[in-house]
């Protein structure tokens, strides 16, 4: 036998057994988001390197420690996306979406890679439903954006879930934090990490997301620092996001020092948690600047991601009940060569009809396909032998109970009908 190979590190199979739950949230989101005129795009798994240098920022974890990049055979840099964002800007500006009836409203599923250390809810593939909307900029946008996220999760079933929620305001009010923090975190330099302490120059903002637990206790004493220094026109902006949420009855916390991993948010910025887990479900925020740092006009958006092998792991703790997926209602069984051929026309008969058709072809006993059957949970089997070819029918078994009866060919359609109908 040749070497055997397992999964990269931070990736995972997601075998039949688990893909009601995928299956689920998918097909959910999708409803949803179609319903509210939402469209969908999807964009390359991999972009030019330098759109998330350029988008999420130098400074950050992601683009600093945490991006798949290598050269391909044409010498460009690729990197396989870390986060949905960059690549659906990139599309609307690329296919002039800025040039339709604004708002332009999208959505995407799909895997995100990230070098991160793997641990419970961190992968280093994992699977992104994230939501765009570009050409508004109004504080109820940014509310409705919260409530669409949180009514997701509802309709996932998940309960006692909380939105998190600030505000890193218009550039004027960034400008005015980062020169507050820069006195702040330089009067606390020696205590801090050498990343912290580069950032203190590059993008001191950064500092507030930095994992390590010197800084975290250093920064837990800048407390309202982000907030104090809005602008009042941003403080307005926000002050009327959180009379919406209000108004809309969603449970929100004001976390004043939440600025999240990724450079290109504005004014409001969320994250979903659920009980005290410190890993978020999702989050999002405004991105007013994005569009034009990536060459396209001045168009204000907002969005929103969630991780969605963490919101299948909730599901799992909070044991909410998942619909089975559809299977098959009909398994065909054969015994002998004319039989087989037989049953492959049958099957072609039988789906052509509508029915979900399984088979084992391959197998040659009518026990060991059966046991095929019962693993897959059909409910009736059609089986075939010589004897069905010379009458011109076929047996038709009921799998609960065993019972069976013979029918005509002409008549199988018919049969078939009656006795699913039986079988609900
Ligand atoms: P972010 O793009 O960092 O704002 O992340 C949005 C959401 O994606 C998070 O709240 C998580 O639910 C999910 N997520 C981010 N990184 C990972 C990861 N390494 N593994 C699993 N889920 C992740």
């Amino acid at each position: 036998m040749g070497r055997s190979f397992q999964k990269p590190r931070g990736t995972q199979d997601i075998l039949p057994s688990e893909q009601k739950y995928w299956l689920f949230v998918e097909d959910t989101f999708r409803e949803m988001m179609l319903s509210a005129g939402f469209g969908k795009i999807s964009t390359p798994t991999f972009e030019d390197t330098n759109l998330f240098a350029r988008s999420v920022g130098e400074a950050t974890d992601i683009v600093g420690k945490e991006m798949y990049t290598f050269k391909d055979k044409g010498g460009n840099s690729i990197t396989l996306r870390p986060e949905g964002t960059a690549g659906v800007v990139r599309a609307y500006i690329e296919h002039g979406m800025h040039k339709e009836p604004q708002p332009v409203k999208l959505f995407y599923f799909g895997p995100m890679f990230r070098y991160d250390r793997p641990q419970a809810g961190r992968w280093r593939e994992f699977y992104q439903a994230g939501v765009e909307l570009f050409g508004e900029l109004d504080p109820t946008t940014d509310a409705q954006m919260i409530a669409v996220m949180m009514k997701f999760y509802e309709k996932l079933g998940l309960k006692d879930l909380k939105v998190r929620v600030n505000s890193i305001g218009d550039t004027r009010s960034r400008n005015k934090m980062n020169k507050a923090l820069i006195d702040f975190l330089s009067a606390h330099r020696r205590r801090l990490c050498n990343d912290c302490k580069n950032r203190l120059s590059k993008n001191p903002l950064r500092a507030l997301d930095c994992k390590e637990r010197g800084c975290q206790a250093i920064l837990d004493e800048a407390g309202s620092m982000l907030l104090d220094n809005l602008t009042p026109d941003s403080r307005n902006y926000f002050t009327k996001v959180l009379e919406y949420l209000d108004d809309m009855g969603i449970n929100y916390e004001l976390s004043p020092r939440l600025v999240r991993g990724l450079d290109y948010y504005t004014h409001t910025v969320f994250e979903v948690v659920s009980g005290n887990e410190s890993n978020a479900l999702g989050g999002g925020g405004r991105y007013d600047g994005l569009v034009k740092t990536l060459g396209g006009p001045d168009v204000p958006a907002v969005g929103f991601a969630l991780g969605v092998e963490r919101v299948i792991d909730l599901m799992k703790k909070q044991g909410v009940g998942i619909p089975e997926p559809a299977r098959s209602d009909i398994f065909v069984v054969q015994l002998g060569d004319e039989a087989k051929k037989k049953a492959i026309k049958v099957i072609a008969q039988v789906q052509d009809a509508g029915f979900r058709v399984a088979h084992a072809l391959g197998r040659e006993s009518i026990k060991g396909q059966l046991r095929v059957a019962d693993r897959l949970g059909t409910k009736i089997a059609i089986i075939i032998g010589e004897r069905e070819v010379h009458d011109g029918g076929v047996i038709i078994r009921d799998l609960k109970d065993g019972t069976q009866e013979s029918v005509l060919d002409r008549n199988l359609l018919k049969a078939i009908q009656r006795k699913l109908k039986e079988n609900k």
